[in-house]
């Protein structure tokens, strides 16, 4: 399949690719979408095929309006409306409970669906042009979320029918993902809108446990996503926990030609190991922003094994920890 790269401007072209059952890579302002009709199951199954992803892990829909959710589900209770008033258009995903409308292919067989209203333009502009929008990241499966339409094109060339470019992402992380099918609402995956910002609006918010820890033998995801290795790179992503000196003794004596470091921008004159940075040390955003483009760098390098520090988890910080743990592993070396 020819995959086409269509300017802005031409959304137009992508809306009429949608509207016949064709698959679209968007810009969003978190990560770059590969989106379906999200009413159209057929559609819908085309994602999960080029992307490799497994049938089980079920997709955002995209909507452009708040009064478009009336169609996609059953309920929208108070606490919905309120983060909807409050953070939409922006990176927030609530799931609800779903109507008859929604595919089983959008929902992976569950009741409930996941909704969110970006803020990008053109994204806003495809859906109102097309239909709502079933949306995972437009990455294949297992790596690292794409930021960039050139990471798009690594990806996805051949293999859908056309590419928006919509320039670099701003936010760089994936949507922050809560429920509210439960009460008190839980927060299932952290991104750009925090948990502070989420307990300011609504009051109490559960962390769930797989925001932090790997989920045990036998334990149910409560979003099906946390369970897969996820955001991973080839290299052997490492973290460190320990004083800055530390980190910095650490790497310096690990330099074998096949280690590079992902690094704060204050690190850099006590490095002679190579590194990426990440960016400032009390930048989260910023960390976060950069975070997949130095995992698919640490990889285009040909790193072995790659360094970096344990993030702290407050404020989008915790989205950044959430990503580079499970691009880890879950390994994390104390250093004394
Ligand atoms: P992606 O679009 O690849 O960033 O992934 C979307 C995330 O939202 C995944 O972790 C999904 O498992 C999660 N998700 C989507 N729909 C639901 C739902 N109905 N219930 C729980 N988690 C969901
Ligand atoms: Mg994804």
């Amino acid at each position: 399949m020819k995959t086409e790269v269509l300017r802005k401007e031409e959304v137009g072209r992508a809306a009429a690719v949608i509207k016949n059952g064709g698959l679209v890579a968007m810009p969003t302002e978190t990560v770059y979408g590969l989106a379906a009709d999200a009413l159209n199951g057929q559609a819908v199954a085309r994602i999960f095929q080029a992307k490799g992803r497994p049938m089980d892990n079920p997709l955002i829909v995209h909507i452009a309006e708040l009064s478009q959710i009336e169609a996609l589900v059953r309920a929208f209770p108070p606490k919905a409306r309120l983060l909807a008033e409050r953070f939409w258009p922006g990176p927030l995903t609530m799931i609800l409970p779903k109507s008859d409308n929604i595919p089983d292919e959008v929902s992976a067989g569950l009741d409930t669906v996941a909704i969110r209203c970006p803020a990008d333009a053109t994204a806003r502009e495809l859906i109102r042009l097309s239909a709502p929008l079933a949306a995972p990241s437009a990455n294949l499966s297992g790596s690292p979320s794409p930021t960039t339409v050139q990471h798009v094109i690594q990806d996805m060339d051949g293999r859908i029918d056309a590419i928006i470019d919509g320039g670099d992402c701003c936010v760089g992380v994936e949507s922050t993902v809560i429920t509210l099918a439960a009460d008190p609402p839980r927060l299932l995956r952290p991104g750009g809108i925090t948990l502070e910002q989420l307990r300011e609006a609504i009051g109490e918010v559960i962390l769930d446990e797989a925001v932090l820890h790997p989920l045990k033998n036998g334990q149910q995801a409560a979003s099906p996503g946390m369970k897969y290795k996820h955001y991973a790179p080839k290299a052997n992503v490492i973290l460190l926990e320990g004083s800055e000196k530390a980190f910095r003794d650490f790497v310096n004596a690990h330099d074998d030609g096949q280690t590079a470091v992902l690094c704060y921008e204050e690190d850099i004159p006590y490095l002679t190991v190579p590194y990426l940075v990440l960016g400032k040390a009390e930048d989260y955003a910023e960390q976060a922003n950069h975070l997949f483009a130095v995992l698919r760098q640490a990889d285009e390098k040909g790193y072995q094994t790659v360094y970096t520090h344990c993030p702290r988890t407050e404020g989008v910080g915790l989205a950044v920890y959430n990503r580079m743990i499970r691009a880890a592993g879950f390994e994390v070396m104390k250093l004394v």
